[in-house]
């Protein structure tokens, strides 16, 4: 939302998510604001990338552990395609020689469970 005159309000450097929040909250109040990103790409270390060709994951945040959930609600990130929920198994470890290792959580035990699938021991 532009403000009457038409001047930038405030500029924002970085589009990583606390820049991408503090400009939503600005926009929302009526300012006008301009974030400027150095990638090709918003989000920070909270986006995506494609480290190997058909697998798409974050980088680094992996889990939805510090977007408090009044920022959710106000900014309204549903209605723009934010979806969180529960990961099972919960991480996937691949090993070069093939062996992998899955963390997985238990929600009924309330405890995890941790499989180490080692594909070359004697059955
Ligand atoms: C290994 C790792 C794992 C993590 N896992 C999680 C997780 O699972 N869950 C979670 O919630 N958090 C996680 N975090 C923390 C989370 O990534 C950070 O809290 C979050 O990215 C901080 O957001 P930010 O907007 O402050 O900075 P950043 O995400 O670092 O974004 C900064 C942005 O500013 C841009 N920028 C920098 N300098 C300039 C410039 N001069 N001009 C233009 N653009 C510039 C950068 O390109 C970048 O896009 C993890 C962090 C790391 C390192």
């Amino acid at each position: 939302m532009a403000n009457q005159s038409g001047q930038i309000d405030a500029i924002i450097i970085g589009a990583g998510h606390n820049g991408l929040v503090a400009a939503g909250y600005l926009a929302r109040a009526g300012k006008k604001v301009v974030v400027l990103e150095q990638r090709d790409r918003v989000g920070g270390a909270c986006t995506l990338e494609e480290p190997f060709p058909g697998f798409t994951m974050s980088p680094c945040a992996y889990v939805v552990s510090l977007l408090r959930p009044e920022i959710i609600r106000d900014l309204e990130l549903h209605r723009y395609g934010f979806d969180a929920y529960i990961k099972d198994p919960q991480m996937f470890v691949p090993y070069p020689d093939g062996n992998y290792l899955f963390f997985r959580f238990l929600t009924g035990l309330q405890k995890f469970l941790t499989l180490f699938c080692w594909r070359n021991l004697p059955q």
